[in-house]
């Protein structure tokens, strides 16, 4: 056994464990990422970036390397399948980015080896043990066993996460009774009406009977899709039985009968309807994020979006404790404020899976539903949801707008010129945005890591400052003093 030293271990190297390992090394800690596989799999469940996620790889520049490994931008998001728009909200990506996990990950891990951090493959957590300094984790390689001393250890190993399991903490929830199954299919006949790119959720997935589903996504290759379909009131066996390649031709068949024909099937996987989230997301020096603390089925398009977000969240707070500038209090907000968001889309699926048209009267809600998504408020109220961009925390109060409200990224005027505030948390500190000198000693004793910015205006009546947090959300503002 060797005896490494490390500031954080990240158990897990998806795109939880990756964006959380890309924000501690920017904040300058020390973390080794510790992955099961020896190789990325290549493959996607995940297929999309919701606009919170957007805007917060653009907080750190590194949206534009995720655009460029995109297939689509779609203009909408959608809610039981029902589109929902995001255009009621006020941000400069009011879209979906289609991009594969695969390539998520794949970039995920190239951004951080640029910071001269190295994911550890073939490298599997077994179990660890926590005192009140240090956690020390117990993992498999190739040639044996080792063990690794941390500060902390983060658990972002998926659904069946053993950080979690070793840690003890309940994965209350149901275990669904349905399934799904999702596979790139390769048609030499399109099923009619397929979209030919995925510009849009209208037509890309419905009800095919009181509980079976079907869906087709473009891929952006010519005639690649991803094939969904499944019932929600009975599942195999065996989950985890391989998907046969006659399985799927046959649903393809039974979905779009002989006007589409099937060349090739590239990759099938079946998904439930479970839903569970951790009772606690932290327990002394071992935290939780992504799938390892919640799992749900994947209607929205969302389990990749919180984990990331997740990732966001706790990236700075955990930074600010290993480097002595916070103390567990801070860390503790971790699971304030994203235990409730997590439970919230467990919500919110399992009010997408009641839309089911199982009967007369749920056909007849579904359809009273699509017409109230089309009311601007409502599609706004859930385009929130499923994207991310209603969260707001209420860890300040709310006395203030701003406070535990998102960066909308707005211009501001600055002595230099325009300036989209989003370009001043490339370095994962925090960011004051003042029309005034006057308050940066107040926010530096605060965030001892600032960047401070003079601008003409905020964008909020009676407000001389704002000061945001390294995941952009304002976290304390000084009003214009009352003369
Ligand atoms: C069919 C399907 C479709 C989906 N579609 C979407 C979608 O369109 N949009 C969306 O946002 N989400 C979607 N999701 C959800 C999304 O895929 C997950 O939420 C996401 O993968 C979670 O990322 P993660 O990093 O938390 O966990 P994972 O992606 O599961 O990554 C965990 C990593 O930990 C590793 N690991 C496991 N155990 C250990 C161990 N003991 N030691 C070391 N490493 C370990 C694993 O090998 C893996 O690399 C979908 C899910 C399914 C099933």
């Amino acid at each position: 056994m060797n005896n490494l030293g490390t500031d954080v271990v990240v158990a897990g190297a998806g795109p939880t464990g990756l964006m959380l390992a890309h924000e501690l090394a920017l904040a300058g800690v020390d973390v080794v990422v510790l992955e099961r596989l020896p190789v990325r799999t290549g493959l996607s469940k995940a297929l999309n970036f919701q606009p919170r996620t957007a805007e917060m790889l653009e907080l750190r520049g590194l949206l534009d390397g995720a655009e460029e490994r995109s297939f689509a931008t779609v203009q909408d998001g959608h809610f039981a399948m029902i589109p929902v728009d995001y255009h009621g909200w006020d941000t400069r990506f009011p879209f979906q980015l289609g991009i594969p996990q695969a390539s998520v990950e794949a970039y995920l891990e190239e951004r951080l080896a640029a910071q001269g951090t190295k994911v550890l493959r073939g490298s599997e957590v077994i179990d660890f043990v926590q005192d009140k300094d240090s956690v020390s984790v117990r993992y498999r390689t190739d040639g044996g066993e080792a063990q690794l001393n941390a500060k902390f250890l983060v658990g972002c190993d998926g659904a069946r996460s053993v950080v979690r399991k070793e840690l003890g903490v309940d994965f209350p929830g149901v275990d669904g009774e349905g399934f799904g199954v999702v596979a790139d299919v390769l048609f030499d006949k399109v099923p009619d009406g397929a979209q030919k790119q995925w510009r849009t959720m209208r037509n890309i997935g419905e009800p095919t009977g009181e509980t079976t589903f079907k869906g087709l996504i473009p891929l952006g290759e010519p005639g690649l899709y991803r094939f969904i379909y499944g019932d929600r009131a009975s599942r195999p066996a065996d989950m985890r039985s391989a998907v046969s390649h006659d399985e799927v031709r046959q649903a393809a068949l039974d979905s779009y009968g002989d006007s589409a024909t099937v060349s090739e099937i590239r990759w099938a996987s079946r998904f439930s309807d479970a839903a569970r989230q951790a009772e606690h997301y932290r327990v002394g020096r071992v935290l939780l994020a992504g799938d390892a603390a919640h799992i749900h089925f994947p209607a929205g398009g969302q389990g990749l979006n919180l984990g990331v977000q997740d990732a966001m969240n706790m990236g700075w707070k955990l930074a600010a404790t290993v480097h002595g500038w916070a103390g567990d209090d801070l860390l503790d907000t971790y699971e304030a404020e994203r235990h409730p968001v997590g439970a919230q889309v467990l919500d919110n699926v399992a009010a997408q899976l009641g839309l089911t048209p199982r009967s007369r009267e749920s056909r007849a809600l579904r359809a009273l539903f699509g017409e109230l998504a089309t009311l601007p408020q409502v599609s706004r109220h859930l385009s929130g949801m499923v994207s991310g961009l209603g969260v707001r925390y209420t860890t300040y109060g709310t006395s203030h707008p701003a406070l535990g409200s998102r960066l909308t990224d707005q211009e501001v005027d600055t002595e230099a010129g325009p300036l989209r505030p989003s370009t001043l948390f490339r370095t994962g500190d925090f960011v004051l945005l003042t029309t005034t000198p006057a308050h940066v000693d107040a926010a530096r004793a605060q965030a001892p890591r600032l960047t401070t910015q003079l601008v003409t205006e905020l964008p909020w009546p009676s407000t001389e400052a704002v000061l945001y947090r390294p995941d952009g959300y304002a976290c304390w503002v000084a009003p214009t003093p009352t003369r």
